[in-house]
């Protein structure tokens, strides 16, 4: 039997991770993300792939972000049939991020087609509720650590990776007619001593290694995150204004609540109340709270529910959402797109911008050319609603945040294994992240066999086995 890889996507960037392990005749497709950032990465999502969908046996998913799982009603839309294999918080965090990037996709291509800026005369979305609708009764929840039967032979099983809720390392074991063979993917590996995701799971020994690679080459900033936190809020309720804090939905929200609770009880910032105005922040937050066993604040094992404190406040009709314009006095407000593409966060800036006392306060990253990114590059000026608004109030920032290994953690995690792989791919990040972690994996491990893979290649990992 042969087992082959193709890089359907993943290979030099950190989007659209997509990989297609043939087992025999077997054909797995591991995660299935959609390409995001710059254009000519996005046009990928449209274009044919050299794969009949079809003929794919099965999906199996290490996580719920979108640059893993976006393309999957896509996938369907396309003529795939089977199943998607995946822990249950990831199935649960898919309904939530699979129905808002349809809508996304579908606000897209109503605005393409009134600007009239798409080449065709009726844009039409990548995918629309429907196709979202026709893919969530296909996934099959897999417990972790158990070893589930693909087809005979073939086994994977699913490690907590630390990162997001429910997010994996996947082993594939695969008995060959000769010979049995381990294929670990890393998945999107989480950071060490976080106060809510476990440490990543080790692992001693695999045949083949796939390693994301997202933070290669770099370090997170030292500092500890409630000083920081402290510290702005101080600055902004001393002078009576708010903390108006862009924060992604899934994790990064749940974090920043962690450490605000902590405040709280510290007694080291003001009584007063968060507002958590983002409905997709809310749904993800009682995630978090009906998983607890999966995080480290497990609530049976006598942890309070850190998410309940009640300064918090989750705001979830629209209505509420604009009256907070209206608030007088000091008050946290955390609200989504976290780079203010969209989203209500936008009603919160156009009302704040202007005033001298308010903060903005970014906790994670801004790409180019968004107004986050605007933001923190100091003008001046910026458009909401069609109209410019003038920043006067103070803008912060703090990027400690990432629920990412960095360069040092990836190799902490790599350092558990006992012997070389005999192949090692780096995935998942952008070329100058993958060949940093390539040759500090060469000379610190001595591994030999390291290979960053291109778009669309493919790789003999087993012949005759
Ligand atoms: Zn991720």
């Amino acid at each position: 039997m042969d087992v082959r890889i193709k890089f359907l996507g993943g290979a030099q960037t950190v989007t659209g991770s997509k990989f297609l392990l043939e087992v025999g005749s077997y054909k797995v497709m591991v995660d299935c993300g959609l390409f995001q950032g710059p254009k000519e990465h996005r046009v990928r999502n449209w274009e044919w792939l050299p794969v009949d969908f079809f003929k794919i046996d099965g999906v199996v998913l290490t996580h719920a972000h979108l640059d893993h799982s976006g393309y999957l009603p896509r996938l369907y839309r396309s003529g795939y049939q089977g199943s998607i294999y995946c822990t249950q918080a990831t199935a649960e965090l898919l309904e939530i991020l699979l129905k808002d990037s349809a809508k996304l996709n579908i606000e897209e291509a109503i605005f393409a087609r009134k600007k009239g800026y798409s080449r065709h005369q009726f844009p039409r979305p990548l995918y629309d509720m429907d196709d979202v609708n026709d893919t969530l009764p296909h996934i099959k929840n897999i417990p972790f650590d158990e070893a589930y039967i693909l087809q005979a032979g073939i086994n994977v099983s699913f490690h907590k990776a630390g990162h997001i809720l429910g997010a994996a390392s996947l082993m594939f074991q695969i008995e060959g007619d000769h010979q049995r063979k381990r294929i670990l993917f890393s998945g999107d590996l989480g950071r060490y001593n976080q106060p809510l995701m476990p440490d990543p799971t080790p692992f001693e020994e695999t045949d083949i290694l796939f390693i994301e690679s997202t933070y290669g080459g770099r370090s997170h900033p030292d500092g500890d995150p409630k000083e920081a936190f402290k510290e702005i809020i101080n600055r902004t309720t001393s002078r009576g204004g708010s903390v108006i804090i862009p924060s992604f939905a899934l994790g990064r929200t749940q974090n920043l609540l962690y450490y605000l609770r902590e405040l709280f009880l510290d007694n080291t910032i003001d009584d007063i109340p968060v507002f958590v105005d983002s409905p997709m922040a809310i749904n993800v937050t009682h995630l978090y709270q009906e998983y607890d066993h999966l995080h480290k604040l497990n609530t049976e094992e006598g942890a309070p529910d850190i998410f309940s404190h009640p300064n918090f406040h989750y705001v979830t009709s629209q209505t509420e959402s604009t009256a907070l314009n209206e608030r007088k006095g000091p008050c946290i407000i955390i609200s989504a797109s976290g780079m203010c593409t969209g989203g209500r966060i936008l009603h919160h800036l156009y009302h704040r911008l202007s005033r001298e006392q308010d903060s903005v306060f970014f906790v994670g990253y801004q790409a180019q050319g968004t107004r986050g990114h605007r933001l923190l590059s100091g003008e001046k000026k910026i458009k909401i609603f069609g109209e410019q608004v003038e920043v006067h109030c103070e803008i912060a920032e703090f990027q400690g945040l990432s629920a990412h290994a960095d360069h040092n953690e990836l190799l902490r995690w790599l350092s558990n294994f006992k012997k070389a792989p005999k192949q090692t791919f780096i995935i998942h990040g952008e070329r100058d992240s993958s060949v940093a972690l390539a040759t500090a994996i060469r000379e610190t491990l001595n591994w030999s066999n390291v290979t960053i893979p291109s778009f669309l290649q493919s790789f003999h990992l087993f012949e005759g086995i």
